[in-house]
């Protein structure tokens, strides 16, 4: 495979710093994310938690009840998906805007894969820093940056030194790099193969990429010994691939005041679908399902949504569906809105133009 520069972006503890966004007033303080089991009380786990709780060991995964132990006085949130969908939006539109090879890994992460667009890895870490940077002016939120020659390079590499990070990995320091590293920092090194590795020995990729295929194969099987053996010495050939039909296009808005009034509400309605629709136009993409977010005063959210029967690509479905929900809507409940949204699924590219997928689709040369 030809020489690839290849950008992960992560999100620096993404849902507690977009709650900080929101809420400045809890920005300094311990801030944890849950996600209550709903049996009442604190049952539940903590989702994510900014670094000042890091430092009173509370982390993702453990009991909700376990956290308040540790720190009282902590900011206990739920977890707001409406909220980090839509900051998640902005910044994949934004990554967008840099490279349309790019990968959605998950809400706060993406790979781009940059080679056509930078000479080389300088002016790379020129642009790593420039996609910081615009990040952090449009969204208020920092973000850490791996740039390396594959895939599994630049995500270890975002990693490395969290958060507000900028890591560049070039070719001739990929060995480097990795040698000191835990073996359960090589991405795709799980709990389990990480304790059998332990107990042979190896601690560290570089203690890995000492041991021979032939080992390897014989503890692990064939596929992923061989694949042990190659991510040690820093190889990944796997593409930065789009993933058509996950992605979502939306915006949502804060209204001037809290308002159950239907013309205000269609006027919005309106301008956030054209918005959209700009979004959709530019890309020349179709989309087959229309979602009307509402988010009340007392910050309950609240979402209706419409499958069409075919894609569609006009700007009038998209106002016509997203006010006839909204209608829907505000007939069933009599809520004062905060925040309204429109959103559109199920993204199509327009025929006679490649999708994102098959534009990316190299042979997958893996093992
Ligand atoms: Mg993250």
């Amino acid at each position: 495979m030809e020489n690839r520069i290849i950008l992960h972006i992560d999100m620096d503890y993404f849902f507690a710093q977009c709650e900080e966004r929101e809420h400045p007033e809890i920005k300094g303080k311990p801030v944890v994310i849950c996600v209550y089991s709903g049996r009442g009380g604190d049952s539940g786990a903590v989702s994510t938690s900014n670094y000042e709780a890091r430092k009173f060991g509370i982390k993702a995964g453990i009991p909700i009840s376990r956290a308040k132990k540790m720190n009282p006085e902590a900011v206990f949130l739920p977890v707001n998906k409406e909220l980090y969908q839509d900051i998640s939006d902005e910044v994949m539109e934004i990554l967008r805007g840099f490279s349309q090879n790019i990968e959605q890994e998950s809400v706060d992460e993406a790979f781009l894969d940059i080679t056509g667009n930078v000479p080389d890895f300088e002016a790379a870490k020129e642009l790593a820093a420039k996609i910081k940077n615009e990040i952090r002016s449009k969204t208020k939120l920092s973000c850490s940056v791996g740039v390396g020659p594959n895939k599994l390079i630049a995500k270890i590499a975002s990693d490395f030194q969290k958060p507000d990070a900028l890591t560049i990995v070039r070719p001739e320091e990929i060995l480097q790099f990795l040698s000191p590293l835990k073996i359960t920092d090589l991405i795709g090194v799980g709990k389990k193969t990480g304790e059998r590795l332990n107990e042979l020995g190896v601690r560290t990729i570089g203690d890995l990429s000492g041991m021979s295929a032939q080992d390897l194969i014989h503890e692990f099987g064939q596929a992923k010994g061989i694949w042990l053996k190659q991510a040690s010495q820093g190889i990944d050939d796997s593409p930065v691939v789009g993933r058509e039909g996950t992605e979502q296009i939306g915006r949502i808005i804060t209204l001037k005041e809290d308002t159950i009034d239907p013309a205000i509400i269609r006027d919005a309605i309106n301008v956030l679908s054209e918005e959209v629709y700009g979004k959709l136009a530019v890309r020349k993409l179709g989309f087959k399902s229309v979602t009307f977010v509402a988010i009340s005063a007392d910050f309950k959210t609240h979402t209706r949504n419409h499958t069409l029967e075919t894609t569609a690509k006009d700007l009038d479905v998209i106002k016509t569906t997203a006010n006839k929900l909204a209608q829907t809507f505000l007939s069933e409940h009599q809520v004062l809105l905060r925040r309204i949204g429109v959103r559109v699924a199920n993204l199509k590219q327009e025929k006679g133009q490649m999708t994102l997928g098959e534009f990316n689709k190299k042979e997958i040369e893996y093992i």
